[in-house]
């Protein structure tokens, strides 16, 4: 099958042919039709955290196909069904944190496109129990961003601690954040919506947000503690130090910081502020199979809808590019044909 290849870290990745998947015990074969680009993808591929990908690494997270083979024991999934292979690959089901909710931090967890191939392929195979079920009548690539920056977004939103009539920032209007803001709206929060260009404000306007800044041409933190008086919580899900840091600041008294984004870096905190204005902060990864359950109705019922632009596979070199450049308009989706 072709496959999009990282073989080395910076370099670029190499179409080719490899072996189609076969499948294990529980498995599930999946004939991709459409997988987003995510930025935490450029990070694999690039090495840039702590613990690295799988080397050589087919990458993908939102990759979503139509069931073509079930392996031994899969019950729950059948031929023909269109599924979605995301970042919780799998996670174990018996530690403590599977056993309370809290399945994304699993510490025996694999990752789709980092610890296990993902979905720059053809074919990816995937446990049966934690793929996520499309429903029928949604298109395989609007739905591709929502198994990664839809899931995200919508549960850093869902922890953050605010209600509905608060106000919101988010911190970095790209593939998650154009979702974000969708999703914050969907919910009943006033939105306010930082990047660093006119046309991400402009984006962030025609999606919805109240307010959008461009952190370039004004100070995002003045603005928003002058025009709102500080947001209940604040989404960083940019790739730089600094959106961190002003989002921590953009938060009023008893405000929450969320961390989504994931640039290899610190972010010192204030410890007097953070005490004398009973801050938090929190970080967020990804979400359950509940939460994804919950992310694809707010598309199914039309509440929330990426701004896609289509790339075939063979194009993700030029697509990396142009998200190092920050320069896509939402998200970039990969056919496979
Ligand atoms: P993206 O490249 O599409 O978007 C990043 C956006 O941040 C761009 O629009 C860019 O212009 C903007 N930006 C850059 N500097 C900024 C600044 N100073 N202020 C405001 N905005 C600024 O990337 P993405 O796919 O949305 O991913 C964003 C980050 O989230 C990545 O680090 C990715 O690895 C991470 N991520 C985390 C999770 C999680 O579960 N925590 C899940 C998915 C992705
Ligand atoms: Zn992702
Ligand atoms: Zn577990």
């Amino acid at each position: 099958m072709k496959a999009a290849v990282v073989n080395e870290f910076k370099q670029k990745l190499e179409i080719k042919e490899v072996e189609k998947p076969s499948l294990d015990y529980g498995e599930v074969l999946v004939k991709i039709e459409a997988c987003g680009v995510c930025h935490t993808d450029l990070h694999a591929a690039h090495g840039d955290w702590p613990v690295k990908p799988k080397l050589p690494l087919i990458p993908g997270h939102e990759g979503v196909g139509i069931v073509t083979e079930v392996g031994e024991g899969v019950k729950s999934v059948k031929v023909g069904d269109r599924v979605g292979i995301p970042w919780l690959y799998s996670a174990c089901g018996e530690c403590e944190y599977c056993l309370s909710g809290q399945e994304t931090l699993c510490p025996h967890q694999l990752n789709g496109g980092y610890s296990i191939d993902g979905g720059y392929a053809e074919y990816c195979k995937a446990p049966a129990d934690y793929v996520a079920r499309i429903p029928k009548h949604l298109d395989p690539v609007e739905i591709a961003p929502i198994l990664c920056a839809g899931v995200t977004t919508y549960k850093a939103l869902k922890i953050s601690g605010a209600k509905p009539g608060d106000w919101v920032a988010i911190y970095g209007i790209g593939g998650l954040g154009h979702i974000a803001l969708q999703y914050a709206k969907a919910m009943g929060f006033n939105v306010v919506a930082v990047d660093i260009s006119d046309e991400k404000s402009q984006l962030a306007k025609q999606l919805g947000a109240d307010i959008a800044i461009n952190g370039l041409e004004k100070d995002p933190v003045e603005a928003i503690h002058q025009e709102v008086g500080g947001v209940q919580a604040s989404i960083s899900v940019a790739v730089t130090k600094i959106a961190f840091e002003q989002a921590y600041q953009s938060v009023k008294r008893g405000g929450t910081l969320v961390v989504v984004g994931l640039p290899h870096d610190t972010l010192p905190i204030p410890i007097f502020n953070t005490v004398l204005n009973g801050v938090t902060v929190k970080g967020s990864i990804v979400g359950t199979r509940k939460d994804m359950q919950e992310a694809i109705d707010f598309v199914a019922r039309g509440k929330v809808r990426a701004n896609i632009e289509t790339a075939p596979l063979e194009k993700i070199n030029e697509v990396f590019e142009q998200m190092e450049k920050g320069k896509i308009n939402g998200r970039i989706v990969l056919t496979i044909d």
